[in-house]
């Protein structure tokens, strides 16, 4: 039997950082994987994919240019699905060699199939052969699949789940999106923008309910604005698919509103990829929804088995799977390097526009009774914006009355998910609206958001507005 320092499970960006990690610094590694394809859902099935469809979007859209420089793309009408997925397929193909080839580059032996536990210590790969392998510690980065509530008749060609509406093989006319989380609101964006009639069915007040209440308000309206029909406060009483497949699927909301969509999407929550792994031989501790229960430092119920990355549940993003990865590594391995994740990450939406935060709303503020200001600076009156024809996008500060001190940065416009960076490090390293006013930005850049954003939250303390 093959035995090995750490046996990861998974290639998804959890399990490739974990791998690569360990065996960089010395140790010997095996890696299994039961799909073709590496990555996970980095690749194949959420981050990159869904990505790289909102950026071909918008190039076949010509939106964010629209009436900027006096002739108009409007390529969307002519594109096909094929046109579409070009991009995404090409990208999805390059990043998922380059994941094999740098687990390759750093030595780790690679498995192919489905790992199962057969003992603490051993799994059982099954795939092309069947073998035994024994590892001295184990990660099990196993991400995790759309959740399919028993009432929804899922068949991956008008009835989809997240994984299979990358797999559709032409445009829907229209589509109804069940869920106004992350992943929902995403694709409302990307297929309004394509041109589809999207209704996103949300059973709650507001979308995206973690962030920013100014934001998702905006978010609403920019979302309106684009043609998606926001439903609030209800959902699906029923769900009827047709009979033949140039048929509408039918669905009747709890508010009695009935909708005939082309397509129908439920994105609304995932379970951990636990069942293959057979923890209850081991007596491997699985809580709700199927998620691996562990502690701070990644560790489970049994101390030389860890799992990261979604597998695990909150937060599910590629970016904190791939630092919970190393983080655990440097745990089993004692690297002194990375002992835990950074107290403030960046959450970055992909909608049109993009949305973007660090730290706390304004909402947490109110409710923590944190004596705070807030100062916004608006994309359209920057010169930068002003060149891009930004319109309705802003950048928000929520800072302490008593010394200044960021505490949380919020966006919504054109690169938000780029423009956070910055915000991190005001956030994490406390620093305050006159170490921002004191920087020198390049000109003219979208940076200009965090200068004027400060100089309006130190009007707001002084009361001393100039500009509404
Ligand atoms: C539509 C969508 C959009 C997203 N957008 C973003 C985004 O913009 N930014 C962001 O940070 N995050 C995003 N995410 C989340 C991100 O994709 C996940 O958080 C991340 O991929 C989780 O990484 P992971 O390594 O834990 O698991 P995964 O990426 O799911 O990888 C798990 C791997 O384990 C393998 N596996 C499972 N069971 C076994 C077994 N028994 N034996 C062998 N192999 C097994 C799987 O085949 C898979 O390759 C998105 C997700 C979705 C669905």
């Amino acid at each position: 039997m093959q035995t090995f320092d750490l046996i990861v499970i998974g290639t998804g960006p959890a399990g490739e950082k974990a791998a690569v990690k360990a065996a960089y610094f010395g140790h010997k590694v095996a890696i299994i994987e039961k799909e073709a394809v590496f990555g996970g859902a980095e690749v194949v099935t959420g981050t990159l994919p869904s990505k790289t469809l909102k950026e071909t979007a918008l190039y076949f859209s010509g939106k964010y240019e629209k009436g900027l420089f006096g002739i108009d793309r409007d390529l969307k009408h002519e594109a096909s699905i094929e046109d579409f997925m070009f991009r995404k397929n090409f990208v999805t193909a390059s990043a998922a060699t380059e994941i094999h080839d740098n687990l390759v580059r750093h030595g780790v032996t690679i498995f192919r199939g489905v790992a199962s536990f057969e003992d603490p210590h051993s799994l059982r790969i099954q795939g092309s052969e069947d073998v035994i392998i024994r590892g001295e510690h184990i990660i099990i980065a196993t991400g995790s699949y759309p959740y399919h509530p028993s009432n929804i008749p899922f068949d991956s060609k008008k009835i989809h789940d997240s994984d299979t509406i990358l797999q559709i093989e032409r445009f829907p006319s229209s589509l109804c999106i069940v869920g106004a989380g992350v992943i929902g609101c995403e694709y409302a964006t990307i297929f309004s923008t394509m041109g589809t009639k999207v209704y996103l069915v949300n059973d709650k007040t507001t979308i995206l309910p973690f962030i920013d209440h100014e934001v998702s308000n905006a978010l609403v309206e920019q979302m309106r604005a684009g043609g998606v029909n926001v439903l609030f406060n209800t959902s699906v009483e029923s769900i009827t698919p047709p009979k033949n497949e140039n048929d509408p699927v039918l669905i009747e909301l709890k508010s009695k509103e009935k909708l005939q969509v082309d397509m129908y999407l439920f994105a609304a929550g995932r379970s951990g990829n636990t069942k293959a792994l057979q923890c209850e031989k081991i007596g491997l501790k699985v809580g709700s929804r199927e998620q691996i229960l562990v502690d701070a430092h990644y560790r489970t119920n049994i101390p030389h088995i860890y799992a990261v990355g979604d597998v695990i549940g909150f937060p599910a993003l590629a970016s904190t799977s791939m630092e919970q990865g190393r983080v655990a590594v440097a745990h089993i391995f004692q690297t002194q390097d990375l002992q835990h994740l950074p107290t403030y990450f960046p959450y970055g939406i992909y909608t049109v526009p993009e949305v973007s935060m660090v730290g706390i709303t304004e909402d947490e503020a109110i409710e923590k009774k944190v004596d705070y200001l807030v100062g916004k600076a608006r994309y359209a009156d920057m010169a930068r914006g002003k060149i891009l024809g930004s319109k309705g996008g802003f950048l928000k500060l929520v800072f302490s009355k008593q010394d200044f001190t960021i505490l949380g940065v919020h966006i919504i416009g054109h690169i938000a998910t780029e423009l956070i960076h910055y915000g991190v490090i005001l956030v994490e390293e406390k620093k305050n609206l006159n170490d921002v006013i004191q920087q020198v930005f390049n000109y003219p850049t979208l940076h200009d958001l965090y200068k004027y954003a400060a100089y309006d939250g130190l009007s707001n303390f002084f009361g001393h507005k100039v500009k509404p």
